[in-house]
């Protein structure tokens, strides 16, 4: 008999979920909007400090519907983190828009302040300034923000901020995900917390917010009968999600402090491993550790990242490399790419040498004893 599986990143429901959501189905609040995710928003909204917030079906429409705020047009530049999932680019593609990508700095793995000013120089030099940067706060670990800004102010180019993965961490006392325009968070399942699929925009742009919950609604004006003047898109979230997303949120301080604490488990376990970093925390905030991720020297290690994904996977445990960087990616092999420095990509490194360990808050010390003994065998 096979050992269960352990995975990646499972969904991990509080006492508070199911009641909810069975509140929602005996007040027959089934439709998409209702109670549940005004409360939802209000609720996101307050424990982030944000202006204001508006529930969607995914955290890829938050970000499309931003860059929608933006007036992004077909032919226009955006740029992107590369070291981050493809969700953070696709909606530049929905829009015909033209992404340009950002390399990571070694001291954050998040998108390179250098890089980003090389790049703006460049795109400033051709008359190209791109309409927004999105910069996605990876494995759940700010981006360096203030110094981002900086950079962005002088060229008046808005960000928007991909805190998909960044729920519950923090930038110098605020919360990920409010330090740009328009910041974005996914409830996907395999997120920090999840609604099984979700997302959430917020921001102190309340007019904007007003903008995108009428975009995300068909775009449907408020006359008596259906009346359409620009193209709008079916994204809100449902009642019955929403409610699953305020039990979430109830326990999202316990998640984070359980996602740390795998962290440190593995940190006291396999940091004697020779070659092996873990991905850092820089002084400035607080990671959630929504996976806790680390590279091998290739001259130190038995085994590649990659026979090491097949080996624990013979093991029944769920072990990922690092985001392969959207540069690489066949769909944007013609994106323009700005390297962390002159000699080479930073992100590409961390793509050859990385992996994701699982990091669920509900494994248990068995769970990640078995995972950390298979490892060592490995490396
Ligand atoms: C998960 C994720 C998204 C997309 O969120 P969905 O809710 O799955 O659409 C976007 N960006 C990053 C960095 C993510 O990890």
């Amino acid at each position: 008999m096979s050992l269960p599986r352990i995975y990646l990143s499972a969904p991990h429901m509080g006492d508070q979920e199911f009641h909810l959501l069975r509140e929602a189905f005996e007040s027959n609040w089934i439709a998409p909007l209702g109670p549940h995710v005004d409360a939802f928003e209000r609720e996101v909204a307050e424990k982030v400090g944000a202006g204001g917030a508006v529930a969607l079906s995914s955290g890829t429409a938050a970000i499309h519907l931003a860059l929608r705020l933006l007036r992004v047009q077909p032919g226009d530049a955006i740029f992107c983190s590369s070291l981050t999932f493809v969700a953070s680019a696709n909606p530049i593609l929905y829009e015909s828009a033209e992404p340009v990508f950002i390399d990571s700095d070694e001291a954050t793995w998040n998108m390179s302040p250098p890089a980003l000013q090389i790049a703006l120089d460049d795109a400033e030099k051709r008359g190209r300034l791109p309409k927004a940067v999105i910069v996605t706060n990876l494995y759940g670990h700010s981006a360096d923000m203030d110094a981002l800004q900086a950079i962005c102010r002088r060229y008046e180019v808005p960000i928007i901020e991909d805190a998909a993965e960044s729920l519950g961490a923090t930038y110098k006392g605020k919360a990920s995900g409010t330090l740009g325009r328009y910041g974005i968070y996914s409830f996907n399942g395999n997120k920090i917390i999840t609604t099984s699929g979700g997302g959430m925009m917020v921001s102190e742009d309340v007019e904007g917010l007003k903008k995108a919950r009428y975009l995300s609604t068909q775009a449907r004006e408020p006359f008596p009968y259906y009346q359409h003047s620009e193209v709008g898109y079916n994204y809100r979230m449902s009642n019955l999600l929403a409610a699953v997303g305020r039990g979430q949120m109830r326990v999202l301080d316990e998640r984070v402090r359980a996602r740390r604490a795998n962290f440190e488990r593995y940190m006291s376990e396999l940091s004697d491993i020779e070659g092996l970093r873990f991905m850092p925390e820089a002084p400035y905030g607080q990671s959630n550790r929504w996976l806790t991720t680390l590279t091998l020297d290739p001259a130190r290690s038995r085994m590649s990242p990659l026979e090491i994904v097949k080996e624990m996977e013979t093991q029944n445990i769920e072990v990922r490399p690092v985001w392969k960087p959207l540069h690489l990616q066949p769909l944007y092999a013609h994106a323009r790419f700005y390297t962390h420095e002159a000699s080479g990509s930073v992100s590409e490194r961390l793509f050859n040498q990385g992996l994701c360990m699982p990091s669920g808050s509900s494994l248990t010390e068995e769970d990640l004893s078995r995972v950390i003994a298979c490892f060592r065998k490995c490396v």
